[in-house]
């Protein structure tokens, strides 16, 4: 607790280089210069910066407060989550490798494998559906190098036994990789439970305003920090910006108030819509309906204000409740201040919905982000679309 609010405070800044500013500037600069040759020729050991590419201060104190918050040794933040994921798969991956990969992890993450990595990189591919961990052995073969995570997943939100797959994947050799962007580096701590790679998009709830693009993993292990920093992302070039990086700070100064809020508030929707006799089910971590509950309970110290509900009617009337809604905004993403819904998977043809185990009915599966506009009003505003179909 101490360690979170160092980190989310003043952890790894220096306000007597920033002349007593209680906030530490934005460094916006794309080089760093030295004073003579010799200090050219030095770089790297008394100066870290040289070139904004392979690292900036302003990156970096982001960089240090969040590996401190998922007790890790080493964070390094890229221009967007999806840079993030790729990286990721590019430092543990080679030609030929086999991957597992969840399968209800971010669907963006599941097109990079299918259009780049399995044709260009001749990679494997086999999904597990993050449920049984003899299944998940069952599907381990020589060549398998990396278990890609999503826990919980953002669709039914399906969550995986984080210790349970990286037990497994230490005994083979196989590194494991975790989007732990729903539960922010608050509520569960992979990295605490044998997990290689965490993966946060910044656009959610680090970010917390629906202002900034950026993602970052956190590793324990130097070597795999120093491949995903010093080749991957200053090789590759995905460095995330100076700006973004000093708003990701900015943002972690009220995540704890955030989250709490977005919980409270996320707890209440789902209580009323568990009630509510025109919706069939309801997909939320904090209930005790949740089929993993007990799961839940062991891994996550919170649930944040991402749920998704199905109505008894037909998958069309679905839109039309979306439609109506008044506070909650259209939109597909999650995590800022503002509330929004969504009905993500109403075009999914049937063997897409039959992949993710889901019925042709859950097509009209609503998912809704609760924001900051204060939990009355947003009941108010789900209970009269709701009423209007
Ligand atoms: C938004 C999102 C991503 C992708 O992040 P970008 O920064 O948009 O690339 C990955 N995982 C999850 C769970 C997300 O919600």
């Amino acid at each position: 607790m101490r360690e979170e609010r160092l980190a989310i405070t003043h952890l790894g800044e220096d306000q007597k280089q920033y002349m007593g500013a209680v906030v530490p500037p934005v460094f916006m600069n794309s080089l760093h210069v030295f004073e003579s040759m010799e200090e050219y020729a030095a770089r790297g050991e008394e100066q870290p910066y040289v070139y904004g590419r392979a690292a900036n201060p302003t990156v970096n104190l982001l960089e240090e407060k969040i590996a401190a918050l998922e007790e890790g040794c080493r964070a390094v933040a890229f221009s967007s989550g999806m840079a993030a994921a790729a990286s990721a798969i590019l430092a543990v991956c080679r030609a030929g490798s086999h991957i597992i990969c969840m399968r209800d992890v971010y669907q963006p993450v599941k097109n990079i494998l299918n259009r780049y990595f399995v044709p260009k990189m001749e990679i494997t591919v086999s999904y597990w559906d993050g449920l049984e961990l003899e299944k998940l052995e069952a599907l381990i073969q020589d060549n398998t190098d990396m278990i890609l995570l999503e826990s919980p997943a953002t669709f039914v939100f399906t969550v995986t036994d984080i210790a349970g797959v990286a037990g497994i994947a230490r005994a083979h050799g196989i590194k494991t990789y975790i989007d732990n962007t729903f539960c922010t580096p608050l509520y569960q701590k992979p990295l605490t439970m044998g997990i290689d790679i965490v993966m946060h998009t910044m656009s959610k709830y680090i970010g917390g305003h629906s202002d900034i693009i950026g993602g970052i993993l956190v590793v324990k292990d130097e070597e795999l920090g120093k491949m995903l920093q010093e080749t991957i992302r200053e090789l590759f070039g995905g460095i995330l910006g100076p700006m973004e990086a000093w708003l990701g700070i900015r943002g972690l100064r009220t995540l704890p108030l955030r989250v709490e809020k977005h919980q409270q508030t996320a707890m209440a929707a789902a209580r009323y819509l568990e009630l509510h006799p025109k919706v069939e089910k309801v997909f939320y971590t904090g209930l005790e309906s949740h089929p993993q509950a007990e799961l839940i309970k062991k891994q996550q110290k919170g649930h944040t204000g991402l749920l998704s509900f199905v109505l008894k009617d037909a998958p069309e009337k679905a839109a039309e409740v979306v439609n109506h809604l008044k506070v909650f905004e259209i939109g597909c993403s999650w995590g800022g201040f503002e509330s929004l819904a969504l009905c993500p998977i109403l075009s999914y043809k049937e063997e897409e919905l039959a992949f993710l185990n889901l019925t042709p009915h859950d097509r009209g599966l609503i998912r809704i982000h609760c924001g900051q506009e204060g939990t009355g009003v947003l009941l108010e505003d789900l209970e009269q679309a709701l009423k209007q179909v």
